[in-house]
């Protein structure tokens, strides 16, 4: 038999070497500017507002309402009026196309929503494109399937809509979480309040334009914006149901305001994820899956995996694989297509980032971040990755919501599991060893509600997704998801 020659590994590509800009037009979105607060489906003219601006830049994109309490409540009026008179009488195979209409026309309207979520939040353009969006209208379109279907979704229940949901929603995935929300809410008869995030709002006001094209019925999708105040006015109101994805601390003062009333809650809140590395996964795929897990949407990602614990056999290996990659993340304007790591979604975020970054430093740990320019104006954090840090570094337990990777490392999988599980959260985790054995024995004692197997971040609109512990309760996905938004005879 021959010998077969092994070629050496390939060298990084040179530092010189660079690609051409490749920026996304941005003229396919048209910005107004000032936007109002859609209730009942017009516009109605605030009292109050504040601009809302592109974090790559600063440069200011348009007003927005600032929703008083007394708007939010003519928003839940127009909502419960759509609900009482037809929208939760309306046969399933009805609601089913309106839900139908919407995500065909998101698919159409593709481009101009991907532009604007990455105009507005900062996101790159290729995430935006071909994440955030698709998967928003896929979720209108599996939910249209179950609007007629509810009694064979829950056989023997008689599943009736419990009225009207107030929904609160993050600036992390500001299209994606509105669709999460929103489709399962009316395909099960409900009509909806929803409020956006202060920072990110111009995604949900333009999807008020794809309501109006679809003729979704007035009053049934109400948007209202505005800051923290204008969700605390929602959760007060006279809704049936509060549905919140965002942090934990205001997820809990939320339950404590609804604590004894009849009102529905489910809490989608914060994570501090394992992403485990055995010595026998494929490294090369594991790195892969270690950067999507922590670098991608600049680690603003409830389940990112920020943890991660490698098996000390290998940590030198993974560690110089993960740093050479990390050369080749390319950090700079969300709307270049070529773009990895875009900006931080506000001034807040990034002094909250640079704080558990320094606190990392100071407690021991050793940082790396790899060489990279970063734009002058604008808001910035270079993708980093902490080595020799121990379980009670406040980089190891607090969410950072940032591109910060804590490495630890263990020798047996019951170390492993003890470490992961070592948290406050539980809301995702990651597995990669190439033993399908040791996947399921892992996957069955992490208090995760998902758990990704030498893969990461995957969704899927038929796959639910929730937490335990300070990640919350409830699920959104599936049909799971369907369930919060209905009663039961
Ligand atoms: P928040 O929890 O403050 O924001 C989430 C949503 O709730 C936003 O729409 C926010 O409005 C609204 N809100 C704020 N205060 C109240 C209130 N008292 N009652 C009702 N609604 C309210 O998260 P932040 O945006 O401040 O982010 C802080 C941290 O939270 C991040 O650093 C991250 O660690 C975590 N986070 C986790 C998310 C997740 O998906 N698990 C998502 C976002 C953040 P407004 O935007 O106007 O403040």
């Amino acid at each position: 038999m021959t010998d077969v020659e092994k070629r050496p590994a390939a060298p990084p590509a040179p530092a010189g070497w660079d690609y051409a800009p490749a920026p996304e037009a941005r003229e396919i979105v048209k910005l107004r500017e000032r936007y109002g607060l859609f209730v009942g489906g017009t516009w109605l003219e605030p009292t109050e507002a504040y601009t809302t601006i592109s974090p790559a830049t600063e440069e200011p994109l348009a007003e927005i309402a600032q929703a008083t309490p007394g708007e939010v409540q003519a928003a839940v009026a127009a909502a419960r009026e759509a609900f009482e008179n037809g929208w939760s009488a309306l046969p399933g195979s009805e609601r089913a196309k309106y839900l139908f209409r919407i995500a065909r026309i998101l698919q159409e309207r593709a481009r101009e929503f991907a532009v604007l979520e990455s105009l507005n939040g900062g996101k790159p353009i290729k995430e935006a494109r071909d994440v955030d969006v698709p998967l928003a209208a896929a979720h209108f379109f599996y939910y249209a399937g179950w609007a007629d279907k509810l009694e064979y979704a829950f056989p023997n229940r008689r599943p009736h809509p419990l009225g009207v949901a107030g929904q609160i929603i993050p600036w992390n995935f500001p299209l994606l979480m509105l669709a999460w929300k929103i489709a399962p809410a009316i395909a099960a008869g409900n009509t909806v309040v929803l409020k956006p995030a202060e920072t990110t709002p111009l995604s949900a006001l333009l999807f008020c334009d794809v309501l109006r094209q679809a003729d979704l019925p007035p009053g049934v999708v109400n948007i209202v914006t505005g800051d923290g105040r204008t969700g605390a006015a929602l959760v007060t109101s006279d809704v049936d149901k509060i549905a919140f994805t965002g942090s934990t601390d205001v997820g809990k003062a939320i339950q404590r305001e609804l604590a004894g009333k009849p009102t529905r809650l489910t809490l989608e809140l914060g994570g501090k994820a394992a992403n485990v590395i055995f010595d026998d996964a494929a490294l090369d795929q594991a790195v892969e899956g270690i950067v999507n897990g922590i670098y991608f949407n600049q680690g603003h990602v409830c389940c990112a995996g920020s943890r991660l614990f490698v098996q000390e056999s290998v940590v030198e290996d993974v560690i110089a694989k993960l740093k050479r990659r990390m050369g080749t993340l390319r950090v700079g304007d969300p709307l270049d297509k070529n773009t990895d790591v875009g900006a931080i979604n506000s001034r807040q975020q990034l002094e909250k980032i640079k704080e558990l970054v320094a606190s990392g430093e100071e407690e021991g740990a050793q940082i790396y971040q790899p060489p990279c320019r970063l734009p002058e104006r604008g808001y910035w954090f270079a993708p980093t990755v902490f080595t020799d840090v121990a379980q009670s570094y406040r980089i190891a337990q607090e969410e950072i919501f940032g591109p910060v990777l804590s490495v630890l490392t263990f020798r047996t999988p019951e170390e492993a599991l003890e470490k992961a599980n070592n948290t406050p959260y539980g809301l995702s985790a990651g597995i990669w060893t190439e033993k399908g054995s040791r996947i399921l024995w892992m996957a069955e004692r992490l208090r995760a509600g998902v758990i990704w197997a030498n893969t990461y971040n995957r969704f899927d609109p038929t796959s639910p997704f929730g937490g335990y512990k300070e990640s919350g309760f409830g699920r959104e996905g599936g049909l799971h998801g369907l369930e919060p938004y209905l009663r039961f005879e």
